[in-house]
């Protein structure tokens, strides 16, 4: 019989979202005359179908591929010429950013890439690995499956991994770590807090990570969420982060991929990282070496897909989407905060992150609010110890399911 992975048995067990199913299960079951039905304010998924040029750059794909003249089989592996192309051109040359197009590898999310990246990274505990908490479980996990930690702690965190705590007393801005490490996830626009890091921060990690030979690992997913021009979208907008981060990107948000699945990731070749007898090796080389060997390419429609999102027109519609979604960010952050809530975040991401009133626990508060309000929200604690005492409310849904919610709240919130 083969021998298993044991670092697996040392995960927790689906626990957030099947528990967040159990509950809102249940109550159902036991009030199957709720009026109007629960609304679930819980997800991280988008709910607005894709712009119409999106669309009609897929159909034009498919009619190609239905003609031998124009049919096409397998691409490079690191995503087509034409996207590569467009996205190092608007998303970061136009921005002042030195990102060359074979920097960018196309791939099929950035929930993969945040967790194949470690296929490049030494195996076992040879790295420190630090991570904010609360955090994108992903980045915990994928560590976890690796075998890059120790055993999991009755706190609920693993052994080994640097935590990085993101509350209200440090403006969501993590501290830099008390030990030297080796690798730095940082998610910003953060989910699931909606914080943001002002330029100065993220300057202060770029720092770190040059003066400490360290690796910054920065998921950018909500970047297009950003409202204010002075807040950096890229890390590569700060001087020297070219030598210390790799950045992950994905259409998911920014263009209501979740379903159609194209992401990208951001190798520089001046990103560094050590061999065996201490010479620097260009991780680069290696992302290359494992995308073309384990990947095989996004498809061909969804690539010109993608392409499409950077056409004027495509800008222009999936910017309406984007604000679409933070005008519902708005109107939950206005009618919590009159509420007499502790609002944080959904000014340039579409979470917003509240305190619990009265000093509740996350859970509690997720059992108060699907009992009396019938709304379905995500407690904090589930993203990590420092999210204990915080709440996430999802700004991805209808105009009238976020209206009918927080009139609901008004209504019917006992606090
Ligand atoms: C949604 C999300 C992503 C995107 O993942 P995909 O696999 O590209 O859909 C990445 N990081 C974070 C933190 C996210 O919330």
């Amino acid at each position: 019989m083969p021998r298993i992975n044991d670092h697996y048995l040392k995960l927790q067990a689906g626990y957030l979202f099947p528990e967040i199913g159990r509950r809102v299960k249940a109550f159902a079951a036991a009030n199957p005359q709720t009026s109007g039905g629960i609304i679930k304010l819980g997800i991280g998924d988008v709910t607005e179908p894709l712009a119409p040029v999106v669309v009609e750059a897929m159909h034009l794909a498919i009619d190609e591929l239905s003609k031998r003249e124009t049919f096409r089989g397998y691409c490079d592996e690191q995503g087509y010429d034409f996207l590569r192309h467009a996205i190092a051109e608007h998303d970061f040359r136009a921005r002042g950013c030195d990102i060359a197009d074979d920097e960018v590898f196309v791939s099929d999310g950035s929930k993969c890439d945040t967790g194949n990246i470690l296929d490049i990274l030494a195996p076992g505990r040879e790295n420190v690995i630090a991570l904010t908490d609360p955090v994108y479980p992903v980045y915990v996990d994928t560590n976890v499956m690796g075998g890059h930690t120790g055993p999991r702690k009755d706190s609920g965190e693993y052994e080994g991994l640097v935590y990085l705590p993101m509350t209200a007393e440090n403006q969501f801005c993590p501290p830099l770590p008390a030990r030297k490490v080796d690798v730095i996830y940082l998610c910003f626009p953060n989910n699931p807090t909606g914080a943001v890091l002002p330029r100065e921060e993220l300057a202060k990690w770029v720092d770190y990570a040059r003066a400490n030979d360290a690796l910054i690992l920065f998921d950018a997913a909500y970047c297009a969420f950003i409202t204010d021009p002075a807040l950096s979208r890229s890390i590569y907008e700060l001087p020297g982060a070219r030598d210390v981060a790799i950045e992950f990107r994905s259409f998911s948000k920014t263009a209501g991929f979740t379903g159609t699945r194209c992401a990208y990731t951001v190798v520089p070749k001046s990103v560094t990282g050590l061999n065996a007898s201490g010479e620097k090796v260009q991780l680069h080389k290696l992302w290359n070496r494992r995308h073309t060997t384990k990947f095989n390419g996004v498809a061909y429609v969804v690539q010109r897909a993608a392409e499409a999102v950077y056409s004027s027109e495509g800008q222009k519609q999936v910017q309406a989407t984007i604000d679409f979604y933070m005008e519902n960010a708005r109107i939950i952050r206005q009618s919590l905060t009159a509420l007499g809530m502790k609002v944080f975040g959904g000014e340039h991401a579409p979470y917003v992150w509240l305190q619990t009133p009265a000093g509740l626990k996350s859970w509690a508060f997720f059992d108060k609010l699907l009992n009396e309000c019938h709304v379905v929200g995500t407690p904090g604690s589930g993203f990590g110890a420092s999210g204990e005492g915080y709440f996430r409310i999802s700004a991805f849904n209808s105009r009238a399911n976020v209206e009918e919610a927080m009139q609901r709240m008004r209504d019917r919130l006992k606090i």
